[in-house]
């Protein structure tokens, strides 16, 4: 080996070899990726175990990197990608994204200025028109891409702060009137944290109560508000839901919307779930008013089949975001600043992954019509286990499914004692997910415990569900048998 390829990256040769190897591994993963148990059967720290304590001295091949990820990793890894993940919210990677995300890695741009990346820039800019036009947004929208909703929502959130006039960004919160955001117990607790993050602090956070079904009460909101006004808090934002976290509820975002003008009040709407429905013309109802929204957070990695991670903020008012964060050092000035979107203008990071690369390779591989329909068929796979749901006595279900996430439980008709069936619901559960068949998750609805199953991913068909809802049942009758 010559002195300078000693000092360099993997040998050509090897990178193609173990490149090719590595997709068929791919390939055999998710051809068969039905015959791994969703969720692992192992205990915390069992990984760690089997790794070694120390880093080796000497570098090591790729065959034994990579049986180790055979027989270390994979055991504990709990397989997103399986038709019967039903779990929180389902994220799953198709095989463009996955293309697209190792493309990204290829280039390994940074594209913090437009220079440092112009098709980076460029890219998301015209995909994020494209994802913007697909769900009917308000043309005035602009986007930006971050890595989770939350980090978009917080972006909003001090955008909203921003949008004040208190110039919070010179003098900090600590002359300022007490901030107050409005959401419900229904939102998600990104919110929560986007107010420790930010400096409003729990206690500027005020939960509007919900109806029974778990929406924001938009006159409860109107109270609050004025209450708040009396009392020397000043209003700043209002977070409304489309597709709540436990439920898929949806809060009135075309009432909530009249009151944040009426009171000037920044509104953001979360879609982080459900927000790519509104690609579908009968889904149009839910999102009455977003029109009126002020900023939009929708994740292509929960429901559109874009690798972890990828989430859009949109928001009518760029520039509010700009000034909130745009501070520009002389090392990243360049001489096309005047002409171009630099997008470290608009948040916390100055690195930015190509993320706009999966996405764009995503839209363009499966196009409008593709996307619409994988979503359009969950929907109606969701439809489908909550008439299945319905039909048996020995279940109830908790909340409307406004899109295909199901919360349900088992209530044997003559069972009234609250904990009892709570404790026979937690067992269910863990008994369903000690299957390794399916993996639901829970929630609490009312205080009570509540299954949540979930179809959003981009192998489940109708056979999926079907067997999630035996397995289901199957589990609910041993327990009753073993309790015989
Ligand atoms: N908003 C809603 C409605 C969610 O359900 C979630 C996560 O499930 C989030 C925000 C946070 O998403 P992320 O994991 O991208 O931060």
């Amino acid at each position: 080996m010559t002195f300078e390829k000693q000092f360099c990256d993997m040998p050509v040769e090897e990178f193609r070899k173990h490149g090719h190897e590595l997709i068929d591994w791919a390939v055999k993963y998710l051809d068969n990726i039905e015959s791994y148990p969703v969720l692992p059967d192992i205990k915390p720290g069992d990984i760690k175990k089997k790794l070694p304590k120390n880093l080796p001295q000497k570098g090591e091949s790729m065959n034994d990197i990579l049986s180790d990820v055979d027989n270390i990793i994979l055991p504990g890894v709990t397989h997103w990608q399986h038709p019967n993940f039903m779990a929180y919210f389902t994220s799953s990677a198709s095989a463009p994204g996955i293309l697209g995300e190792l493309l990204g890695s290829v280039f390994n741009t940074n594209g913090m200025v437009w220079k440092s990346c112009p098709s980076s820039t460029e890219l998301e800019e015209t995909v994020l028109i494209w994802f913007r036009d697909l769900l009917n947004l308000p043309k005035t929208f602009r986007g930006v891409i971050y890595d989770t909703a939350s980090v978009s929502t917080m972006h909003a959130i001090a955008a909203a702060r921003e949008d004040t006039g208190l110039d919070i960004r010179k003098k900090g919160m600590s002359e300022i009137p007490k901030l107050r955001l409005y959401c419900t117990q229904h939102t998600h607790s990104s919110i929560d944290k986007a107010a420790l993050t930010l400096g409003i602090g729990l206690e500027g956070i005020r939960k509007i109560p919900v109806d029974p079904e778990f929406r924001m009460i938009p006159s409860e909101l109107e109270k609050a508000i004025k209450e708040d006004r009396a009392n020397g808090f000043l209003p700043f934002c209002v977070v409304a839901t489309i597709g709540t976290t436990s439920t898929t509820s949806i809060d009135p975002v075309n009432d909530i919307a009249a009151i944040c003008k009426r009171e000037n009040i920044w509104l953001h709407v979360d879609g982080a779930h459900a927000g790519v429905t509104a690609m579908l013309p009968e889904m149009h109802t839910y999102f009455k008013g977003l029109e009126y929204a002020d900023s939009f957070v929708v994740n292509p990695h929960k429901w559109l089949f874009v690798p972890l991670d990828l989430s859009v903020l949109y928001i009518r008012k760029p520039e509010i975001l700009k000034q909130a964060f745009s501070l520009i050092p002389e090392y990243l000035k360049t001489s096309e600043d005047a002409i171009v979107e630099n997008y470290m203008d608009y948040g916390i990071q100055l690195g930015r992954r190509f993320r706009s690369l999966k996405f764009w390779i995503v839209m363009r591989y499966f196009g409008a019509e593709g996307l619409s329909d994988r979503i359009r068929n969950h929907i109606r796979l969701g439809q489908l286990f909550a008439e299945w749901v319905d039909a048996d006595p020995l279940f109830e279900r908790l909340a409307p499914v406004p899109f295909s996430t199901i919360c349900f439980r088992a209530k044997p008709a003559n069972w009234n004692d609250g904990k009892k069936i709570d404790e026979l619901n937690e067992k269910l559960m863990n008994d369903i997910n000690a299957t390794g068949k399916v993996f639901l998750s829970h929630t609490k609805l009312n205080d009570r415990f509540t299954i949540r199953l979930v179809i959003a991913g981009i192998r489940t068909e109708e056979k999926h569900v079907l067997l999630a809802w035996n397995v289901i049942r199957e589990c609910l009758n041993k327990i009753f048998n073993q309790s015989n």
